[in-house]
């Protein structure tokens, strides 16, 4: 069988050399493999027992359309959600068209004129700087007087306890967490340590909204954000969540009150959860739900051999090779936009989807640079399927997720390997 498989990758395009490199890795992180297969186990019940509870069946599968009231399977999956997150509420749509829309959603929902948002963990996602107005932007929360203010991790990654305290005035109404890093090098916050920093936060102003954007950490750990004091948890169907299977869609989980103010932001005043259709998507996202824990598991696999990959090949990685994970992102510095540029076609020629064609550098809207984008996804932009994002500007980190399954995750990193040592960037000794 040894034999069979080293021969198929040969097929693929992988060379001995790299195959061997890789395969050594692999074996190492048996242990941790295990760690990550328990947290999948325990997810999964979670999920189970949810569906369970809420007696889910065919007839919330059904289509609904037009104004979509009375849609069962709508309601049913909110009560799904809200039960996983443990939650008093949930607002699950389609309508919801990414993460950062329903970021959007919870923010001017829960907002009014002369509030502010705190975010204590530095700068937001760069999406979220023009949907605060943190850079000008047409439509932006600043153009309807809501203000903002910032207090920056720690050079170590520690909250900044004191500028916290110092930032919390009259007018703070709702504190951002992000959970993730996004693309920055600052570490990803366990579900813990956010439990930490909103006990501190409700010491200084207990009525205060802490509100955390939870892209890409559902279902690393056994609890979630809302489990540990956070009002509202925002996140994208696309990502984590989602299992691979939603086609659209975003979620935000919380207390009735806040969810319920975010559904008449969606909808419109009066209206609320009532209305919205789901033309036939309620099957595909329970599915997607339930397979979640175990995809998610299979891109933590993935992230943490491409960390230990490129930390054995010489690189600096966030997070490093053997240190807890929080999300699913990977950070690989490459240091040059050539080599960015070969790990991206490396994620690409590993896909189901689209490997003929070469990922390019260009501008996004809503990001400061160009940004080369590596992704062979049935679902396009998909982001829990193996992918990879390199804004081309230094440090030239390439941040890497995803990844249905962990053997094409491993597949995807293989080649990026194989691919920047085509170009004379790594594993050149003839050792
Ligand atoms: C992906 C992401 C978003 C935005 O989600 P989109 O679906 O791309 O709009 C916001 N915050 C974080 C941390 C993310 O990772």
């Amino acid at each position: 069988m040894e034999e069979q498989i080293r021969q198929m990758y040969k097929e693929l395009g992988i060379s001995e050399k790299v195959f061997s490199f890789c395969k050594k890795t692999e074996d190492s992180l048996q242990e941790r493999f295990t760690e990550i297969d328990r947290v999948a186990e325990y997810n999964q019940c979670k999920v189970i027992a949810a569906m369970q509870k809420n007696k889910l069946s065919d007839i919330h599968f059904a289509a609904t359309t037009g104004y979509g009231y009375n849609d069962l399977g709508r309601d049913t999956l909110e009560a799904v959600y809200a039960d996983v997150f443990r939650t008093e509420a949930a607002l699950v749509r389609p309508q919801l068209t990414c993460g950062t829309h329903a970021l959007t959603v919870a923010l001017a929902a829960n907002l009014r004129p002369g509030d502010e948002i705190l975010s204590p963990v530095g700068k937001p996602y760069d999406t979220l700087e023009g949907v605060i107005g943190i850079q000008p932007s047409k439509g932006s929360l600043t153009e309807y007087g809501i203000t903002y203010s910032q207090v920056d991790l720690l050079p170590d990654g520690r909250f900044d306890w004191e500028g916290i305290r110092m930032a919390i005035g009259p007018q703070t109404k709702l504190v951002t967490i992000q959970r993730s890093k996004g693309y920055q090098t600052r570490p990803t916050l366990s579900v813990e340590a956010i439990g930490v920093l909103i006990a501190f936060i409700r010491t200084i102003k207990p009525d205060v909204i802490c509100m955390v954007d939870n892209c890409y950490g559902e279902f690393v750990e056994t609890i979630e954000p809302t489990e540990v004091g956070a009002d509202l948890c925002v996140g994208s169907l696309i990502k984590n969540p989602g299992g691979g299977l939603a086609p659209i869609g975003g979620y935000i989980v919380g207390k009735e009150e806040y969810v319920e103010q975010c559904a008449f932001r969606l909808t419109a005043p009066g209206l609320g959860k009532e209305v919205g259709a789901t033309l036939g998507l309620n099957q595909t996202l329970f599915q997607g739900l339930f397979l979640a824990p175990t995809v998610v598991a299979g891109a933590l696999k993935g992230a943490i051999f491409a960390a230990n990959i490129y930390e054995a090949l010489g690189f600096s990685v966030i997070p490093n090779g053997s240190e807890p994970r929080y999300d699913i992102i990977q950070a690989v510095t490459l240091g040059s936009a050539e080599a960015v540029i070969a790990f991206c076609k490396g994620i690409q020629a590993a896909a189901p989807v689209d490997s003929h064609v070469t990922p390019e550098p260009w501008a996004m809207p809503g990001y400061h640079s160009d940004v080369i984008m590596a992704a062979g996804a049935f679902i396009q932009g998909s982001s829990i399927e193996l992918s990879a994002d390199g804004p081309i500007e230094p440090p030239y980190a390439v941040y890497f997720q995803g990844g249905l399954t962990w053997y094409h995750a491993k597949l995807g990193i293989m080649m990026s390997v194989q691919k920047l040592a085509e170009e004379g960037f790594v594993l050149q000794s003839e050792s």
